[in-house]
């Protein structure tokens, strides 16, 4: 990469003055000018370069820059860049078609927004609309968006500004062995027990209040737990059983991430309702959906469906869609993610917990992987508290400065690091990525105490 120290300070300096960046402090961030990105790597003015074990925020699944959705985008925007939501237009028709012919079951119908967030607000309105019934159920250790019904169905901390009580949601505990919330021993009793667990609480809720039970397939930022086998054909029979619309969030484990088209695949599981943003044109313009089966889509035959937004189903965000899934089937980038994962990040991660006393678990699949890192194999204290901050957070900020002192740009998460590069990340990025953890997991381990 090329310096250029000043046109980086510029970049840097007008940020500082006027931008105003999410979930922060504004004052104690410190964000890295960016100069270029290219494939599963990007750089700094300062001739730093990174391989993106991030992509993004876990939405470029094909990488930057890549020349045929560019291309692509350039040539819808000569041709018609914009035009509204209530007319018929060709990229438009073409992602909603393609994106059909992926998804699961009879999600037949593609309602566009321009981001994950969006999708969950629409689905979750589909559903009550559909239902008459107004609570929704989801999960502890999730993340569903942003705005103010998706911030509200996430399980997490980023929850509790928003969160005055009011917005009909309920939250309830999905499995998760490493840190049971059930006492299980194996992962059939996690995932009976963890049935049992949604059963009370919708009978204690008032089965005919329940809108929906919204789930990540595989919850993402959360640590990518992957549910025990028959959990989610479960939540399909109790949603079946008290009429409870059932929608699935693949948002972050959609279009190629787990190695499968959508995570739901891995479980033989359709959902009422499947939102997806990020990997559907690699975040390269903003868009998002909400794919609806043929009896919630009947619901709105002959009654208004009373949502929309000005750029549903924007031309120039559908065209990087529909070159988006033709460069995926055309260079086997879902395969790749599948092969990959198995041949060289599952076997590269279990030889690093051979070796780092650091790692608790490492957990995942295809390019969707979360190392849970402990103080303590044995106890399973997490290598830092819940939710901290400052000090108490030292360890996993010397993790990533030694990742990033070492050329990898990692996703950090609370006690976690996962390991989401690029779903078209090669043999020889994927192994460079596992040499930069190695090392800086060795500043992990500094930190344990067994
Ligand atoms: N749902 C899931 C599972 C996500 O991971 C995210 C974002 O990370 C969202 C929803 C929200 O998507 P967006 O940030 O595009 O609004």
């Amino acid at each position: 990469p090329h310096v250029d120290s000043r046109a980086g300070a510029a970049v840097k300096a007008a940020d500082r003055a006027h931008v105003f960046h999410s979930w922060s402090a504004q004052g104690l961030i410190d964000p890295l000018a960016v100069a270029g990105a290219e494939g599963s790597y990007f750089w700094d003015y300062e001739g730093n370069r990174y391989l993106d074990f991030t992509s993004g925020l876990v939405f470029t699944n094909i990488g930057y820059q890549h020349p045929k959705v560019v291309a692509a985008i350039q040539e819808q925007a000569a041709k018609l860049s914009t035009f509204a939501p209530a007319f018929a237009v060709e990229p438009r028709s073409e992602a909603a078609r393609l994106i059909a012919e992926r998804t699961p079951g009879d999600l037949d119908k593609i309602f566009f927004t321009n981001g994950g967030a969006e999708a969950i607000e629409n689905a979750v309105r589909m559903a009550r609309l559909h239902t008459g019934r107004h609570k929704v159920l989801a999960a502890y250790r999730s993340y569903h968006g942003g705005t103010t019904t998706a911030i509200n169905l996430t399980g997490d901390p980023r929850r509790w500004a928003s969160d005055n009580g009011t917005s009909g949601t309920v939250h309830f505990w999905a499995p998760f062995l490493y840190r049971s919330a059930f006492y299980a021993a194996d992962e059939a009793e996690e995932c009976a027990r963890a049935l049992q667990h949604l059963e009370d609480t919708i009978a204690f809720e008032g089965p005919a209040a329940i809108a929906a039970i919204v789930l990540e397939t595989i919850p993402g930022t959360a640590g990518i737990m992957t549910p025990p086998p028959g959990y989610l054909a479960g939540v399909r029979e109790i949603c079946d059983r008290y009429g409870i619309v059932f929608v699935l969030d693949e948002v972050m484990a959609g279009f190629g991430r787990t190695g499968k088209w959508f995570a739901a695949e891995h479980f033989d599981v359709v959902p009422d309702l499947m939102t997806f943003a990020k990997g559907v044109n690699s975040g390269y313009v903003p868009l998002g959906g909400v794919a609806i089966s043929g009896a919630i889509a009947e619901t709105f035959e002959k009654r208004p469906y009373p949502g929309g937004l000005t750029y549903s189903g924007h031309p120039l965000a559908c065209a990087a869609a529909v070159a988006t899934i033709q460069v995926m089937e055309e260079e086997r980038v879902v395969e790749n993610a599948a092969h990959i994962g198995e041949t060289v990040i599952a076997p590269g991660l279990r030889e690093l917990a051979e070796r780092h006393p650091s790692i608790g678990e490492i957990r995942g699949t295809g390019m969707f992987w979360a190392l849970d890192l402990v103080k303590d194999r044995e106890t399973r204290e997490p290598l830092v508290p819940y939710n901290a901050s400052g000090e108490a957070n030292a360890p996993m900020a010397a993790f990533a400065a030694a990742c990033k002192k070492n050329g990898l740009w990692p996703f950090v998460n609370m006690n976690r690091t996962h390991v989401v590069p690029p779903c078209n990340v090669t043999e020889a990025e994927a192994k460079e990525g596992l040499a930069a953890l190695d090392i800086a997991l060795s500043a992990a381990d500094e930190h344990t105490t067994a």
